[in-house]
């Protein structure tokens, strides 16, 4: 079986007939449905599958221990996400362990495909959930207090999946288990389109994060209040959106995108009392991206004043520049026959676990160029190329 083909297994999982694409969410109906299919479809393959305290299953090839080469990704997407973005790096695991049966490899070193929990946020907003509790990068008591828009804490989702809340958080004996990792994952830009290449690595992640301004007002009728008379925080929202690309312009790199505005109540014919938006932004390290999250909370905090609101700015989630390990990276361009090194502004678990361990990506050519999105794509032909570089990979690893 292929990495594409094994995609095609899991194609009516999660399906969103309103957004298009995929919602599979931490723990949500699809995301514990892809939970099984990768236990069945790793233990057809003779390997032993656990799940830890933290949600992220393990699927060993011969006895567990610490030190091991470990890969994987995740089975979560955005909402109305494509099918590649995390899926590919999970297939691609199992098919790599499948070229390397094949091939009569032996790992000399204990060998897992890890799949980590929540890697987009896309229910409780924080991304890379499960490996910033891994590795202490998120308190899990504000973890376990987390909701997701139904209201449903991340304590109550995953005591529902099996798993106890009370034991959330850093996990010394997982940690110590990973001896390198290595990511494969579907391409999120042009890059090796323009590099007419269908494999390359990864060099760095831009410095990113996740910010809510939540603004208040007062709420009141939409025909019987007079302009003057208004405390309409849905002004100031408005003008956070056009603060974003403005000081994001101002910042060679720099991205600032608003997908997300939440109005309560959110009618038609009401002025909302309070305003939650959402801010993604990213640059090329620390001080670029803090400076324009700064500008932006600047031109939001005035126009909160100017129209009688008030705004409180929450950081959600932040992860700093990573650069990944060069000896590595530079090892597996050259295991991979001179593959291409690129960056991405694309935040993953790798990112997480790249201040910890040896850690390394593999990209796999996306001719649209588009992902977080349904027209995300990669062709047959290039996802069996990324399993073989990955199984390439694996096998000068764990020699
Ligand atoms: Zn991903």
């Amino acid at each position: 079986m292929t990495a594409a083909g094994l995609l095609g297994d899991i194609a009516g999982v999660g399906a969103d007939p309103r957004r298009g694409g995929f919602s599979r969410h931490g723990f949500d109906r699809s995301e514990l449905e892809l939970r099984e299919w990768f236990r069945a479809s790793a233990v057809a393959r003779g390997l032993d599958v656990e799940t830890d305290r933290n949600g992220t299953m393990w699927a060993w090839w011969g006895p567990p221990g610490d030190d091991a080469v470990v890969t994987g990704s995740h089975l979560d997407s955005v909402p109305g996400g494509g099918a590649y973005d995390g899926p590919l790096g999970v297939t691609s695991a199992l098919v790599a362990v499948d070229l390397l049966r094949a091939r009569g490899f032996i790992p000399g070193k204990p060998l897992a495909i890890a799949v980590f929990a929540e890697e987009e946020g896309g229910r409780f907003g924080v991304a890379c959930l499960g490996s910033r509790l891994m590795t202490g990068a998120l308190d899990p008591d504000a973890a376990r207090r987390l909701t997701d828009p139904d209201g449903t804490t991340l304590a109550d989702a995953v005591r529902a999946a099996g798993l106890d809340p009370a034991r959330l958080g850093p996990d010394p004996v997982a940690m110590a288990r990973i001896g390198v990792f290595v990511e494969l994952h579907v391409e999120q830009g042009r890059g090796l389109v323009d590099l007419g290449a269908p494999v390359g690595v990864a060099s760095s992640i831009l410095a990113h994060g996740r910010w809510r301004f939540s603004f208040a007002g007062e709420g009141n009728h939409a025909g019987a209040t007079l302009l003057t008379d208004r405390r309409d925080p849905m002004l100031p929202a408005a003008q956070l959106v056009l603060a974003a690309r403005r000081a994001a312009s101002g910042i060679e790199g720099a991205r600032a995108t608003v997908g997300k505005v939440v109005p309560n109540p959110g009618g038609t014919n009401v002025i909302a009392s309070t305003v939650d938006v959402w801010l993604d932004a990213r640059a090329e390290d620390d001080f670029r991206t803090r400076a324009v999250v700064a500008d932006i909370s600047d031109a939001a905090r005035v126009a909160a004043e100017d129209e009688g609101c008030t705004v409180t700015v929450t950081e959600e989630s932040y992860g700093d520049t990573v650069i990944f390990d060069p000896t590595l990276r530079d090892d597996l361009a050259a295991t991979l026959r001179g593959a291409p090194a690129l960056p991405t502004g694309a935040g993953h678990d790798a990112g997480i676990l790249a201040a910890h361990h040896p850690t390394a990506m593999l990209f796999v050519r996306n001719p649209t160029g588009i992902s977080h999105a349904p027209a995300e794509f990669a062709e047959a032909d290039d996802c069996t190329a990324g399993a073989v570089a990955l199984a390439d990979v694996l096998a000068r690893l764990a020699r």
